[in-house]
């Protein structure tokens, strides 16, 4: 049978974006395309996508927290067992880059359970349609595969939120957690200012403390 490689599983509060302050079940598929995960690789893989230089997520193997190799009806389990509730739960599909793991079996499993599936990806290859909410955050030079994004999510300053605009409908700066923190959050306040289609995410979930 096949099996997803998974870094991490756990119930939280989503931080950012458009559902921001939401519970979800948060699945970290294990990968990346941009950035090796490793330290020294950081310069060389800045050439792939910015993000290499400052990305602050561990995507590595598969040893996290409720992480594993696991088939996708062990995954919709594992999703009922954290969500904790009958209703139906809300999954976010994170990682590394989930489209490099993912596939519309695997979102067929977590329907089956009744959730309503979202991903967070960089946008680089194609992701299966059924997924019910996609978020973009490009990551140049990294180039846009052409699909569905329900929503864009720019870090800025470091990507030129202008270059997405016709990305999505529903479109978000968010400071750059890196270097000057300050100056990005009053880039990202001008920025808003100044254009009206666009909206501000804070990584909120760093606020309270919730992974
Ligand atoms: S694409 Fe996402 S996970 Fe990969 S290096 Fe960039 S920010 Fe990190």
């Amino acid at each position: 049978m096949k099996t997803y490689a998974i870094r991490e599983m756990f119930l939280t509060i989503q931080g950012e974006g458009h559902h921001a302050g939401s519970r979800a079940v948060f699945v970290r598929t294990s990968g990346c395309n941009v950035w090796s995960g490793r330290e020294e690789d950081r310069r060389r893989d800045r050439a792939r996508g910015v993000c290499a230089e400052w990305c602050d997520t561990e995507f590595r193997g598969t040893d996290g927290p409720g992480g594993g190799r696991f088939a996708a009806p062990e995954i919709a389990g594992r999703v009922l067992d954290l969500w904790a509730f009958a209703s139906s739960p809300l999954v976010v599909i994170t990682g590394g880059e989930p489209s490099i793991t993912i596939d519309a079996e695997l979102v067929d499993a977590l329907h089956q359970i009744g959730a309503r599936v979202h991903v967070e990806t960089n946008g680089s290859r194609p992701l299966p349609k059924s997924v019910d909410w996609v978020t973009l955050s490009p990551k140049p030079p990294m180039p846009v595969f052409n699909q569905r994004y329900d929503e864009v999510k720019v870090v800025y300053p470091a990507v030129d939120p202008l270059r997405y605009e016709g990305c999505a409908a529903v479109r978000f700066v968010q400071p750059l957690d890196h270097g000057d923190r300050a100056s990005h959050v009053d880039q990202c306040k001008v920025f808003v200012l100044g254009h009206p289609g666009w909206r501000l995410s804070l990584q909120t979930h760093k606020l309270i403390g919730v992974p």
